[in-house]
């Protein structure tokens, strides 16, 4: 059973986002297509997985996806969580092509693509990572602990894998092999006492309450000043940012396309650019309009949150999905 879906990380719709807004012949545009690309081929990987998931969906086992919980200052990261009433399995999920050499000598895979190879950190340390903390966090929530377990999936069924340890074939799977090593984990555990259902609850509903999505401005990872984005409201046919509001609607002044509600999508591109927080001002100057009371409008129509009053008035708007 699926407590939490996968959504499309929040770095892939920013990345999209600076995409549409940045000048085709700016600097940091392949940069910023190869991280997309990246993070693109990391959600296919942990969204191909899902099919080998299928089994487990009944109320024998509560899955997580994507969860980020913070301890004492840090956070832990966790792509899919499974739980149960005697064990908790993490999956960490790396699609990666090529040739992977896990070398457990020096704690590291090294890729080989095309010729060129590129080192990564050990994926095992870094669920050895994920494993310590959870039973830290677990610990400190007065929780019961289960035994944890962690695979690391490969994702991509192409790569070639090899390692030259033997705790690597234990721990890094292919996702056909996924269901098998479920299969072990149930057999092994198959006298073991279970926690109450309602403790199992409690540890789940206290993971989704404390899960804190990564919020980065994307502008100041890159270093790209807010100045270098194109403003405006953009034409879904002939892709200027040249719509004009008329009568109630946007109008393009290159293609004469129509629309009633292009701010939308401006909207959400100011909210994965700037931030939720947002003030009339900031609001007409990006969608380059010059009425406060359209502003207003827009604002009430699409039920956006406001605190404050008259001029102090702060706006939040709503993250898309
Ligand atoms: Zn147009």
């Amino acid at each position: 059973m699926i407590l939490k879906e996968r959504q499309v990380p929040e770095i892939i719709l920013k990345l999209q986002a600076i995409l549409e807004r940045l000048p085709i012949q700016h600097e940091k545009i392949i940069l910023l297509k190869n991280d997309l690309s990246k993070f693109q081929a990391g959600f296919n990987g942990e969204k191909s997985i899902d099919f080998y998931l299928q089994p487990l969906l009944t109320q024998d086992f509560l899955i997580l996806h994507d969860i980020r919980i913070p301890i004492n200052n840090q956070f832990f990261q966790i792509d899919t969580l499974i739980l149960t009433k005697k064990y908790i399995l993490i999956l960490e999920i790396k699609n990666l092509a090529g040739t992977i050499n896990f070398d457990g000598e020096f704690n590291q895979a090294v890729q080989t693509k095309n010729g060129k190879q590129k080192a990564f950190p050990d994926p095992l340390y870094q669920l050895n990572r994920q494993e310590t903390m959870l039973r830290k966090w677990l610990d400190s929530n007065q929780l019961p602990i289960l035994p944890i377990h962690g695979l690391v999936v490969m994702s991509n069924v192409n790569a070639v894998i090899r390692a030259n340890h033997e705790h690597f074939s234990q721990k890094v799977i292919r996702p056909t092999s996924l269901s098998k090593k479920i299969k072990e984990l149930e057999d092994y555990y198959i006298q073991a006492t279970e926690v109450q259902e309602k403790q199992l609850k409690k540890i789940t509903k206290r993971l989704l309450r404390m899960h804190t999505p990564l919020k980065q401005s994307i502008l100041d990872s890159y270093g790209i000043a807010k100045e270098e984005i194109i403003m405006g409201v953009c034409c879904e046919r002939c892709h200027k940012y040249a719509l004009k509001r008329r009568h109630g609607r946007w109008k393009c002044n290159g293609c004469s396309w129509v629309s009633k509600d292009a701010h939308k999508s401006a909207m959400n591109d100011y909210c994965l650019l700037f931030g939720e927080k947002i003030t009339s001002k900031e609001l007409q100057a990006f969608l380059k309009i010059d009425s406060p009371s359209l502003a207003t409008r827009l604002f009430r129509d699409l039920k956006v949150q406001r605190e404050g009053d008259k001029k102090s008035t702060i706006y939040t708007l709503e993250y898309p999905q």
